[in-house]
């Protein structure tokens, strides 16, 4: 034994007491590093005002103050600047908060024993000296020592970034100068276990271990999401445009009026505001917090997402394929049938002698406990058929010599406990693997047949028809060991079949709403299983996922048929493994479809990494499935995926509305300064800077953070999913936003033309006409974008959100005219009664107009 392990005082048998370990947490810390410095408010303020934009802003006040000698103007302009930094800062504090208390959601278990028996608790309650407990799947909590270990290898590529699992053995002699890589009976936190199982001391906890040291490495900011990509495009794109228009209108200006500087300046500053002002700068912050709230939400649905991109990704699944275990049905199995000598009986009701045989195998080959409830709920339903007296007889009486843990491509466990003088070798398995092995067979009286092909066919005929009611089942076998075996593999032959035993793992009661719910979001729900080709079927049915008839492929015909091209007709693949199963991602994302899958072993790790959106069990998952997987359900239910799917197509609706608001209303904006620029030349610059940056405020801010919370449209999971190709902007969807922006502007200009012309009003009058109808028309079609009048408006309708930001809009564009002190800074003069009206007109006219527009196009489209 090492040295560290004396020191540390470990019982290897009973390891700490409680009472030690909560000691020792109190005294070293949690097992945990510490988090991430977050960013100075000061720095985040500075980083805000470096945008290009501000800068711009920043100048044109500059030009304003001291060109002009505009003192009041500059500070108005400054004061802009700085409310929109305020209002980003605030929004982006409020995505990262949402993020951050999802990384808190996930809180990583293990399993440790103390007091003698084995308890789970968060990992960072791990002390040192804690004796942990591991397998397959699991994610090392801290740096262990090992004390003993079964077939155990772990990835380190954390670590060594070496791919290839290394093997790691309890009693190999220590070598303390040796590098990480060759210290096979240490772990370090942070790999992973692939293969095998183990148990070890903690040596070093939090801080203290190897990836203490090299945490920083492994720190940085999460990349951006494709949506976030294209957004920024987007964002750069148009402020491309607007400063080449801004850059036009101010040339257009210099060559009417010369070189007379004023004017110059002036129109400088207009062609500022008006690049400023077309730009959707708020478009990145609102739309990250769009996502960051919308995945709370899913949170809070039991949906964590561990990537950003999924929510995006989620909303476009086409293709599902579904594990069946925990995700269709409960997960809680009860041992309702064992078949022995091809006669069927209620587990109490085996003869005597068969029982005894039958409960040997179920309590020595089993790494689950009872006393407290642990492990694998197949093994724990087997235990409990046993009863924790019995099983704790049969456990003391035949220590534990060695073991092959269950792995879901062998489908089989093996274990070899001493029996006296002998050994005893205990397999259990699907009937494929294990009969296979078996060369005789053993009945209800003890009598002893030899099994040949005839007789194992009948067996399998057995298996197939206690599956076929929707059981899962086992085959289980004995092997009697003289002398000293030296590798446990090659014992797994010659067996004696003791019989088979049949689990039920009952339906999820909303299991059956889900799959028809899928179904009619347009997403094709398929089931790929390790079990049995019956059991499949026969779940598949009871929730409406196969009718009855359809075929089942099983991972054996898979091998000999391949992949059937055209990937329309199977819905049930069973007996598939989970190479089989990463074959079924790659073949489906080649027709184009989005793919999700669920996975909970190890071997699944790489179809979840694989799959669009892989996602992970939280409850029955192992650590490595959960941290490859994209999303983690926290109740391993379908009907919580179905559910996320929607919050993905909702925050994905939003953010479209959220673009057509922002862009179709800057682009009008563009099309009035352009349009009344060219038409009145008289007209001087048309909107004043001021105006402009004003308008940027009121309908930027408030209705695009509304829109984001648009709740979801009624028909959302009874569309089809949105394609692959699908983009916030391509051209046609462009073009439409532009119309839009084309009636937004029109009547705008017409009511300027009609105060001027009409009611023969000076142009600075008539200016503030135009003013307030291009505020009141956008903030106006804000509904338009949210849905209003367009078939999924009865739920945008319900968000008062919109309402308010609206409303308050209008009333501070009320004010902005009517009190008399905004009139020197923004240039504006109280209105009348009739004027009011106009503009009311104006601002109405756009959405009338849209929404007749919508309404013939659907006319037409339908
Ligand atoms: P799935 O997760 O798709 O339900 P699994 O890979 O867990 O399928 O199981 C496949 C088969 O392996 C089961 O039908 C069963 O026969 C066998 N099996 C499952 N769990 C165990 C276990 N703990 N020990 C031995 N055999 C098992
Ligand atoms: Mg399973």
């Amino acid at each position: 034994m090492g040295q560290e392990i004396e020191e540390s005082d470990a019982d290897l048998d009973r390891g700490l007491s409680r009472e030690e370990a909560l000691a020792r947490l109190d005294a070293g810390g949690p097992n945990e590093l510490p988090a991430p410095a977050r960013e100075r408010l000061a720095r985040r303020l500075l980083r805000q005002l470096r945008e290009p934009m501000a800068l711009l802003l920043v100048g044109a006040a500059i030009v304003d103050a001291f060109a002009l000698g505009e003192r009041i103007n500059a500070l108005a302009i400054l004061s802009i600047v700085i409310l929109n930094a305020g209002i980003t800062l605030v929004e982006e504090g409020r995505a990262a908060g949402a993020l951050e208390a999802l990384r808190r959601m996930e809180t990583p278990m293990a399993r440790v024993v103390r007091d003698g028996s084995i308890v789970e608790v968060a990992s960072r309650e791990i002390v040192p000296g804690d004796l942990v407990a591991l397998s397959a799947g699991d994610r090392v909590p801290a740096d262990l020592r090992l004390t003993s270990s079964a077939s155990l290898e772990v990835d380190e590529s954390l670590m060594t970034g070496e791919s290839l699992p290394v093997e790691k053995h309890a009693d190999a002699s220590i070598d303390r100068a040796s590098g990480l890589t060759e210290r096979p009976t240490q772990l370090f936190s942070g790999t992973h276990v692939t293969h095998g199982s183990g148990r070890g001391i903690a040596i070093n906890t939090g801080p203290q271990t190897e990836l203490g040291a090299i945490a920083e490495r492994l720190q940085g900011h999460p990349p951006s999401t494709p949506l976030q990509a294209e957004l920024r495009h987007l964002s750069t794109w148009l402020g491309a445009a607007a400063v080449l228009v801004a850059a036009g209108v101010f040339a257009a200006t210099f060559v009417r009026t010369g070189m007379d500087s004023e004017a110059l300046e002036r129109s400088f500053l207009a062609a500022v505001a008006l690049a400023v002002a077309a730009v959707p700068e708020g478009l990145a912050t609102v739309v990250a917090v769009a996502l960051a709230l919308g995945v709370r939400r899913m949170a809070d649905q039991g949906a964590i997402i561990r990537r950003l991109p999924a929510v995006e990704t989620l909303g476009s699944t086409s293709v599902f394929l579904t594990d069946k275990t925990g995700t269709l049905t409960e997960n809680h199995m009860r041992l309702e049938m064992v078949a022995v000598g091809g006669t069927p009986f209620a587990p109490g009701d085996l003869p005597g002698g068969a029982a005894e045989r039958v409960e040997l195998v179920l309590a020595l080959c089993s790494d689950a406990e009872l006393e407290p409830v642990s492990g694998d709920p197949l093994e724990v339903a087997l235990l409990e058929s046993v009863g924790p007296e019995q099983l704790s007889v049969l456990r003391a009486s035949h220590p534990r010599l060695g073991h092959v843990p269950f792995d879901s491509e062998r489908m089989a466990m093996t274990t070899l406990n001493a029996d006296g003088d002998r050994a005893l070798l205990a397999m259990k398995g699907a009937p494929e693997s294990v009969v296979s092995r078996c060369s005789t067979a053993i009945d209800v009286d003890g009598r002893i047949v030899t099994l040949g092909r005839d007789e194992r066919e009948e067996l399998e005929r057995t298996a197939a028809d206690m599956a076929q009611t929707g059981m899962r089942m086992l085959a289980l076998a004995l092997r009697e060991v003289h002398g000293s075996p030296e590798d446990l593999a090659c014992l797994e032959r010659d067996l004696l079949f003791v019989g088979f035993a049949g689990l039920r793992d009952p339906t999820r009661p909303e299991a059956a709403a889900a799959v028809a719910g899928s179904r009619s979001a347009g997403i094709r729900l398929i089931m790929v299983t390790g079990d049995h080709p019956g059991t499949a079927r026969a779940v598949a049915e009871e929730v409406g996922l196969l009718d009855p008839g359809d075929r089942v492929m099983s991972g054996a015909e898979l091998r000999t048929e391949g992949i059937p091209d055209d990937l329309g007709t199977v819905s049930v693949y069973a007996r598939v493994d989970p190479e089989q199963k990463l074959e079924l991602v790659y073949a489906f994302q080649e027709h184009g479809e989005v793919v999700a899958v669920t996975g909970d072993g190890v071997n699944d790790a790489p179809a979840l990494a694989r799959a669009d959106i892989g996602v992970a069990m939280g409850r029955g998952g192992s650590d490595v499935a959960r941290e490859a997987a994209d999303m983690v359900v926290t109740d391993d239910n379908l009907a919580t995926i179905v559910a996320a799917v929607g919050e993905g197509r909702g925050i994905y609706d939003n953010i479209r509305r959220v673009v057509d608001y922002l862009v179709g209303g800057n682009l009008s904006e563009i099309a009035v300064v352009v349009a009344s620029l060219a038409l009145f030349p008289d007209l001087g610059v048309p909107l004043l800077p001021l105006q402009l940056l004003w308008i940027n405020l009121l309908t930027d801010g408030p209705p695009a953070i509304a829109l984001s919370l648009t709740p979801p449209a009624h028909g959302l999971m009874r569309r089809p999913p949105r394609r692959r190709d699908d983009r916030l902007l391509g051209g046609r969807r462009f073009a439409r936003l532009s119309v839009r922006a084309l009636m937004i502007a029109g009547p705008v200009l017409g009511s300027l033309v009609f105060a001027r012309f009409a009611w023969d009003e000076p142009w600075a009058r008539a200016r503030v006409v135009m003013f307030s109808a291009l505020a009141v028309a956008q903030l106006l079609y804000a509904f338009v974008a949210a849905g209003w009048g367009q078939g999924d408006g009865g739920a945008s309708g319900s968000n008062r959100w919109l309402i308010a930001a609206v409303g308050l809009g209008i009333v501070l564009q009320v004010l902005v005219v009517s009190v008399p002190a905004a009139h020197g800074i923004f240039g504006t003069a109280a209105l009348s009664l009739r004027e009011w009206l106009l503009v009311v007109a104006a601002g109405t006219l756009p959405g009338i107009l849209m929404t007749i527009g919508s309404a013939a196009a659907a006319r037409r489209g339908s």
